[in-house]
């Protein structure tokens, strides 16, 4: 689950991670008075933030300073309502805005090939590390905490030298470990900070100093860990989630969208990966993801059959049941159901074996459904209707 830059900043602010004070705006006048409160404050300016979850607001025109609250009016009118790839902005965040003397980007992320997490840091932040990881691979500098010990300290201070961030040891410390407690704390797949900024303020006298500060942040949190932390479901931006996602999650179905053409809807996890290989393996590319899971009733079938159909790549579905505690039968009554109200007819083959298999068949053959012997049969059935559709 992605949460937005505002909630991200408070998990960090709860594991006491340097970050300037910020409010949320929903509207313009809204957006005003908060810039009014932090110029009062003594700001000499403001910063405005798209909050959508999608990276690269700055580059799309998302994330804009202002020096009055005139001025703050007119940014956030702009911001708010705009598109940013594709998604609506409805709220912004407002800040102060930093001095930035220099940008550089550390994040936490979950390893699973390593099994552990791995701390990313780079010098050249504020830019898509993407890119840089592809120009110049070895600008980002990474290392594995500790599996049982998490981040020791000497760890860290290899980390922030190796960065270019000795100069800032301490604080830099405290971030890189920081980073890697809320990762354990709200079991985060990925805690970033991009920029990480040294920035120029003024101590109470008046003099310069240099801080260092997390000026973005991004965490997702790993979805099969939510029920561990009920409080975060309040996080959840249901006006950002994929419709397709929330039907999904809100039929219990386990469904993960995918480039392809041919839909899939299997029960179990491991048997829709064996679809989707031999899906492929068949010369088609599946669209989808689909678990209807154990057990699953007709009216289950039926959400999964809608899901699918939504996705407008979908030119063929394979249906592929093994009846365990999932009774053929119902899932043949449920694709009946789906296909009597669906909008879009699309060829669709089925596989159903297993528990009530026999009288699966009956009534799929009543219904005039498609149906395969064999996996191997039904997933070539499947590709040569989604080619002929395509042609
Ligand atoms: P992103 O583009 O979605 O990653 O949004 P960011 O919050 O990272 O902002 C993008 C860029 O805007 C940063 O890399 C900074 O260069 C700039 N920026 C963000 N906040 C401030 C700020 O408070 N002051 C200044 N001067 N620049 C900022
Ligand atoms: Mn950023």
């Amino acid at each position: 689950m992605k949460i937005q830059e505002a909630d991200a900043k408070s998990l960090l602010v709860a594991q006491s991670l340097p970050i300037p004070g910020w409010e949320v705006a929903h509207t313009v006048p809204e957006a005003r008075a908060a810039a009014e409160r932090i110029l009062a404050g003594g700001a000499s300016a403001v910063v405005i933030k798209a909050q959508v979850l999608v990276g690269g607001r700055g580059k799309a025109g998302g994330v804009k300073l202002a020096s009055s609250a005139d001025e703050a009016e007119k940014v956030a009118a702009a911001i708010l309502g705009m598109e940013i790839k594709g998604i609506t902005v409805r709220k912004v965040l407002v800040a102060e805005a930093a001095d930035i003397e220099r940008e550089f980007y550390m994040s936490a992320v979950l390893d699973r090939a390593g099994r552990r997490i791995l701390l990313m840091g780079s010098a050249e932040g504020g830019v898509e590390i993407e890119q840089v990881a592809i120009d110049h691979p070895e600008a980002i500098i990474r290392h594995h905490a500790d599996p049982l010990l998490g981040l020791l300290d000497y760890q860290a201070r290899e980390f922030v030298f190796e960065m270019g961030l000795g100069g800032h040891l301490k604080a830099a410390v405290a971030i890189a470990k920081g980073l890697v407690r809320t990762m354990l704390a709200y079991d985060a797949d990925l805690v970033e900070i991009n920029p990480l900024a040294i920035v120029r303020e003024r101590d109470a006298a008046g003099s310069p100093l240099e801080r260092l500060v997390c000026l973005d942040a991004k965490v997702t949190l790993d979805d099969s860990a939510l029920p561990r932390h009920p409080e975060l479901e309040a996080l959840r931006d249901p006006d950002e989630e994929d419709p397709a996602d929330r039907e999904a999650r809100e039929a219990g179905l386990t469904f993960i969208k995918l480039d392809g053409t041919i839909g899939c809807m299997v029960n179990g996890a491991g048997l829709a990966m064996t679809t989707m290989d031999l899906v492929k393996r068949a010369g088609g590319e599946p669209a989808n993801f689909l678990d209807i899971g154990g057990g699953a009733r007709a009216d289950k079938v039926a959400a999964a059959m809608r899901i699918i159909l939504a996705d407008p790549k979908v030119d063929a579905i394979l249906v592929n049941i093994f009846g365990g505690i999932t009774r053929g039968d119902e899932v043949a009554r449920g694709l009946i159901e789906a296909r009597a109200v669906q909008e879009r007819d699309v060829p669709m083959i089925v596989r159903i074996v297993g528990t009530n298999a026999a009288e699966a068949a009956g009534l799929l053959e009543q219904a005039d459904f498609e149906t395969a012997s064999s996996l191997d049969d039904a997933a070539a059935k499947a590709v040569a209707a989604s080619r002929g559709a395509a042609a």
